[in-house]
């Protein structure tokens, strides 16, 4: 059994107001699909916040720079749907690429503030193909709440930031990043992953639980993530695009004495050809 699929609009409209109708409430969850039980946790959390679920699978080509992977994206639609099904999901929202981007297509969102750092710096326009699309969805779906996973800490903050400045009439819901046993966060891009690079890779959330430790032992950051970005490269990680303490709301650099509880760490770091990004909470 599967979870039934809708991938124009008009369609997807007349499911949503048969529900509304009858004074049904829905949640939401964006994904790309290739889904793992990450996803699915935040499917579960959704069930519990609603009366109906919706999850979406777009592999959305506006965050994807042109030398990054949108080609080679997994794409697992028929087991995505077998899955979303043991979950319990009510229907999946896979818009075809007009009902997304239809020709002549001009309207974008620029978020600013928290979508200003980290990320960015790697990846100019990902925030900007966010933004949009999950607009785009809520509008969509017409869903009362969307729920996310912090293991995309910033494009979380990011999100919240515009439903709020946009008076968006939706609600936010963070749900923790779900992990393998040894701890590494669960990704659609471990995938690429070779046996050798997936023993490698959970260096990069031990990495963030040192440093994690360190701010709580009040050490000095620049120092520390100095060295654990040294610690990364030696373990086998090809580059370190960034591992460091941030304010957690901001996503700035840390004020002074601020307290452990109100900071995260972020890191990104490349293995061979997979980019890997995680957070931890430091308090
Ligand atoms: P993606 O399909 O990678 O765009 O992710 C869709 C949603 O799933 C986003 O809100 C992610 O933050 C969330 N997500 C991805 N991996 C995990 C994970 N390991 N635990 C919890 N949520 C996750």
């Amino acid at each position: 059994m599967t979870t039934p699929y809708v991938s124009n609009l008009p369609d997807l409209r007349k499911i949503i107001s048969q529900w509304r109708e009858k004074g049904e409430s829905i949640a939401v969850v964006p994904t790309m699909g290739a889904l793992h039980a990450g996803h699915l946790s935040l499917v579960s959390h959704a069930n519990s916040l609603c009366d109906r679920t919706i999850a979406t699978i777009f592999v959305n080509p506006a965050q994807f720079a042109p030398d990054e992977d949108f080609g080679a994206y997994p794409r697992t639609f028929d087991t995505d749907l077998a899955k979303l099904h043991a979950h319990a999901c009510d229907l999946v929202w896979a818009p075809n690429p007009e009902a997304m981007y239809p020709g002549n297509f001009a309207t974008y969102i620029t978020p600013q503030g928290a979508a200003n750092s980290l990320e960015t710096e790697f990846r100019k326009d990902f925030f900007r193909g966010v933004a949009t699309v999950c607009c785009k969805l809520f509008l969509q779906t017409q869903a009362d709440v969307a729920v996310f996973g912090e293991k995309d800490y910033q494009q979380l903050c990011v999100i919240k930031q515009m439903v709020r400045d946009l008076n968006l009439p939706i609600r936010i819901d963070g749900r923790p990043t779900i992990r393998e046993t040894d701890g590494l966060a669960m990704s659609s891009r471990n995938a690429y992953l070779s046996n050798s690079d997936r023993a490698i890779a959970v260096s990069l959330y031990r990495g963030l639980e040192a440093l994690a430790r360190a701010v709580r032992d009040g050490k000095d950051i620049a120092q520390c993530e100095a060295q654990e970005t040294q610690n990364l490269l030696q373990s086998g990680f090809r580059t370190v695009d960034y591992l460091t303490v941030r304010d957690a709301t901001t996503l700035q650099p840390p004020a002074t004495d601020m307290p452990a509880n109100r900071l995260r760490v972020l890191g990104a770091a490349w293995l061979g050809k997979t980019r890997l990004i995680d957070n931890i909470a430091c308090g």
